[in-house]
């Protein structure tokens, strides 16, 4: 990683708290109504067996949620090359896999979309971390090359991933 990287990745974790998406408190717990995460004690969370019960819980709509209705991404992966072209079932099932894992640990990261554009992959994602992951998850898979653009003022990441062969 090198000094510019350094700064991009510094710049990331001081705007993460600033998801403007995040920004809306809820008071005591909610339950989403449309994904049924659960909102205790300041954290989205799954619900668990150990907040099975969930007592005064208000509706809200979780951020997630929100960033899928209003169709406003927070990270948006471009995939491109020839290697795409002949391994997209592969790359789509690392991309899937990894949404599931990250998923289930983070309630807010998800995959919004997954687009064809003139032979590029676009996947967009309700969270920076679930961008970043399967940017270097792609990498690690498949070699390749990612490159990450940590949005300035706006909220957001860019990741280019792209192998020819
Ligand atoms: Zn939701």
């Amino acid at each position: 990683m090198d000094k510019f990287q350094q700064s991009q990745k510094s710049k990331l974790f001081k705007t993460s708290t600033h998801d403007p998406y995040c920004l809306q408190k809820v008071e005591g717990s909610a339950i989403c109504p449309q994904c049924d995460a659960v909102y205790q004690a300041g954290n989205w969370t799954w619900k668990h067996p150990e907040n099975m019960v969930v007592h005064n819980a208000q509706t809200a709509t979780c951020p997630a949620c929100r960033r899928i209705n209003d169709n406003m991404p927070v990270g948006t992966l471009t995939l491109s090359g020839s290697f795409l072209l002949k391994h997209r079932d592969e790359i789509i099932s690392l991309i899937e896999n990894t949404e599931k894992k990250e998923k289930a640990e983070h309630a807010l990261e998800r995959i919004m979309d997954l687009t064809d554009s003139a032979g590029d992959l676009i996947v967009t994602t309700t969270g920076i971390h679930l961008a970043n992951r399967l940017g270097h998850a792609l990498e690690a898979a498949f070699k390749g090359n990612s490159d990450y653009r940590y949005g300035d003022n706006e909220y957001g990441l860019s990741v280019d991933w792209t192998r020819d062969e």
